[in-house]
């Protein structure tokens, strides 16, 4: 499907005959950071050291969970039911210092351009991202200046139910004062593209992983890119093409 085709059938499922974009809401693993396979490892090292079978590959499936979340499904895969709240926060910890002790990570490319033209298009950013990874939110100033302020990040922190409900994209909404048809949502995860997808923006989905594009789509992305790179190529005309809604 191309932009203008998206963004018709966005139009016409939300009812709306013109989209005037005020928010980008954007996830930061895998889509801001090249960091998926570092939090795959971490993992992997964690959940398989206390002796639950598992794979690393799995983990890419989880991306967009919460950690207490992930912990919570491979608890109740192996022993049937929750870790005990102090548990699932102990091991989290363990696993982002796991994650903490891996080579840094990279912006992902295309990424730095995404949010240039977002913002050159007033286009206001806020961060939606299941994770409380300091390593690399505390980057976020250093690589992505003037992009994610504190005050607009939604981390694990701020939700009690994370992607893929829909209360991240509508907590970033709320702090930005925008209705969901003014925001455009980008993640590259099934669970997040479908957080997305339920808030009411028109989503942008990026495969930047192992997952195939058809999981992004049947998620219910608007419309799915096969890069970040390739995304910051064709935003510019998308966001044209949007801009020439209701004209
Ligand atoms: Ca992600």
């Amino acid at each position: 499907m191309n932009e203008q085709e998206a963004i018709k059938a966005y139009m016409r499922r939300r009812g709306i005959t013109r989209i005037r974009p005020t928010a980008a809401l954007i996830d930061m693993d895998g889509t801001l950071y090249d960091s998926m396979g570092n939090h795959a490892d971490a993992w992997y090292r964690l959940i398989s050291g206390i002796g639950i079978e598992c794979t690393r590959d799995e983990f890419f499936l989880y991306e967009g969970r919460t950690g207490a979340s992930t912990i919570n499904l491979l608890f109740n895969r192996a022993y049937g039911h929750d870790a005990a709240p102090e548990e699932a926060k102990e091991l989290y910890h363990k696993k982002t210092l796991y994650f903490s002790d891996m080579p840094p990570v990279s912006p992902m490319p295309g990424a730095k351009e995404m949010v240039n033209t977002f913002l050159s298009n007033n286009i206001t950013t806020v961060l939606v991202t299941g994770s409380g990874q300091n390593t690399l939110l505390n980057r976020l100033d250093t690589d992505y200046p003037g992009a994610f302020p504190t005050e607009r990040r939604i981390t694990s922190h701020d939700v009690k139910r994370g992607k893929p409900d829909p209360e991240p994209f509508i907590k970033a909404m709320t702090i930005v004062n925008a209705s969901p048809e003014e925001c455009i949502a980008v993640d590259n995860a099934p669970l997040g593209v479908k957080s997305g997808a339920a808030s009411g923006a028109f989503t942008i989905g990026v495969t930047t992983g192992p997952i195939p594009r058809e999981e992004l789509s049947k998620a219910g992305a608007d419309i799915v890119y096969s890069s970040m790179t390739e995304l910051a190529q064709r935003l510019p005309i998308l966001i044209s093409i949007i801009l020439q809604t209701g004209k």
